[in-house]
């Protein structure tokens, strides 16, 4: 057998040899091996520390020009690339190609806006309360920054953390999840070739609890951006900020739609099938709680078992299909075992919850949705991630908002009605980072702020130019 090249870390510029490395394998067919992956450890973060801080200096005085023309240009690449990558993507994560080939869109997409924002940033000048004195305030980088990624946007995430790390002149050292080291190699690639001085991005791909912690604890690391699970995202954000580090974390979600008696029937069992089960309902913007008020609820559920039994489960490349695999065997069996805690718990099965078969040995699942359940119940207090979702029934619109309110989370909420009243009313009180008036609660923008409430987010927002707040430091000079 020909002997599979090792894809490697990047450190200080350099790809570094890796003898052995770890399997990425297609959860749609788990024959399929994509290709080997170097772990790393918390000697090569030392290293990749050293690297990004000695590249620190020339990257954080480069001209935005030089900025831009990289992010720019790697941009152009991935957005070149997009059928290529969004398959491997697709293979590697489970998402359908459609979806696969959006989210690289989005990530090139993400590099140019952020390309932009290197030549937008601008200071204020202000006359002193003192006579004969001016002051300045401009914004500098953080410093070196760690950047901690999760398995269930391969691509899109690390762009939106990346880019604009880079476009304010910070470097960066770089953790994807293990799951999906794949697209987040080719990133670090595309952006490397893209004439990024040696040292400003290092790559150092591994396990959470050896490399991601020693991200955590490096002191050479001056700020850490985490997307994750809520366990990890309170660790990531204890850790750092106990050591005086800079921190934000995005973790997950119980998100509410709301469905009212006005609302466009159409509308909103669109908005709930695709927040609910696309991408496999493996989205932290998933909206896994559907709220339903008594005068639809009979005629909403009946629409959705007819449309959710009906979705076609199957492998992720394949052009029919509209539910991929889960991500693996430990979130399959989870997912499963949540099936059954919503049945034990009092929660009628309405369509699916059972695994699938397939010609292909993969992780599918055909997706559920309950009917009578209530919002005290495990599976409308405990992110799933999986496609698993449940319908409440509520009285009327105060019943609703106040569900919807009732969780720990706080990432996104949704709302489908045809009344002005309920949407400005539900835009306003919706305890929520993020709200969608007759729309998926999952699917948004990258040119405006993304981050929740209570215990989804933690620090400043993502993306857009509110990225600069956690990207920046803000500096007050005065002259004489
Ligand atoms: P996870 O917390 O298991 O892992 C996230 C990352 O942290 C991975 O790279 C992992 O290797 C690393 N990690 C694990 N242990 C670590 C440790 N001790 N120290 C440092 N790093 C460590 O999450 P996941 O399973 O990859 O992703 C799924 C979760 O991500 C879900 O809860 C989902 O809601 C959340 N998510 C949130 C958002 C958001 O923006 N709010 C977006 C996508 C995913």
């Amino acid at each position: 057998m020909a002997s599979v090249s090792v894809k490697s870390n990047l450190i200080g510029g350099e790809w570094r040899d890796s003898a052995d490395g770890r399997e990425n394998r297609n959860p749609s067919n788990v024959a399929d091996v994509i290709g080997l992956y170097a772990s790393g450890n918390a000697g090569m973060v030392d290293e990749a520390v050293a690297a990004a801080q000695a590249a620190l200096p020339a990257w954080s005085t480069s001209t935005p020009q030089q900025r831009f023309d990289i992010l720019d240009r790697a941009g152009t690449e991935v957005l070149a690339r997009r059928d290529e990558l969004g398959r491997l993507l697709s293979r590697e994560e489970g998402k359908i190609l459609a979806e696969g080939c959006g989210e690289v869109a989005r990530a090139g997409q993400i590099l140019k806006f952020m390309a932009g924002e290197a030549l937008r940033n601008p200071g204020d000048v202000l006359p002193s309360v003192r006579p004969g004195v001016k002051v300045e305030v401009t914004r500098e980088p953080v410093g070196v920054v760690g950047i901690i990624t999760p398995w269930n946007f391969p691509i899109a995430i690390p762009a939106w953390k990346i880019a604009p790390a880079l476009a304010y002149g910070n470097t960066v050292v770089f953790k994807p999840a293990e799951l999906v080291p794949g697209s987040a190699w080719e990133l670090v690639d595309i952006l490397h070739r893209a004439g990024l001085p040696h040292g400003v991005l290092n790559l150092v791909m591994g396990k959470g609890r050896d490399v991601g912690q020693a991200i955590l604890d490096h002191r050479g690391i001056d700020a850490v951006s985490f997307t994750g699970s809520v366990a990890t995202g309170r660790t990531a954000v204890a850790t750092v900020a106990a050591r005086g580090g800079k921190v934000q974390a995005e973790m997950g979600g119980k998100n509410p739609l709301v469905v009212m008696d006005d609302a466009n029937l159409d509308i909103a069992v669109e908005a709930a099938v695709n927040g609910a089960f696309y991408s496999t309902g493996q989205r932290c913007t998933a909206s896994s709680r559907l709220i339903v008020t008594k005068g639809i609820h009979d005629r909403f559920l009946a629409a959705m078992r007819e449309r959710v039994s009906a979705l076609r489960v199957g492998d992720a490349l394949a052009k029919d299909t509209q539910i991929g695999p889960v991500v693996d065997e430990r979130q399959l069996a989870q997912d499963l075992r949540y099936v059954e805690i919503g049945k034990e718990d009092g929660g009628k099965a309405e369509t699916g919850g059972e695994p699938v078969k397939h010609d292909n040995e993969g992780y599918f699942m055909q997706p559920v949705l309950f009917s009578g359940t209530t919002n005290d119940m495990r599976i409308n207090r405990e992110e799933v991630f999986g496609p698993v979702a449940s319908i409440i029934r509520v009285g009327d619109y105060e019943e609703a908002l106040a569900t919807a309110n009732d969780t720990e989370f706080g990432l996104c909420a949704g709302i489908a009605t045809t009344s002005l009243k309920h949407a400005e009313h539900f835009k306003r009180h919706s305890r929520a980072g993020m709200v969608m008036v007759n729309l998926p609660t999952a699917g948004v923008d990258y040119h405006v702020p993304f981050g929740g409430a209570k215990g989804s987010s933690y620090g400043q927002r993502e993306q857009g130019t509110y990225a600069k707040e956690f990207y920046t430091t803000v500096k007050t000079a005065y002259t004489a």
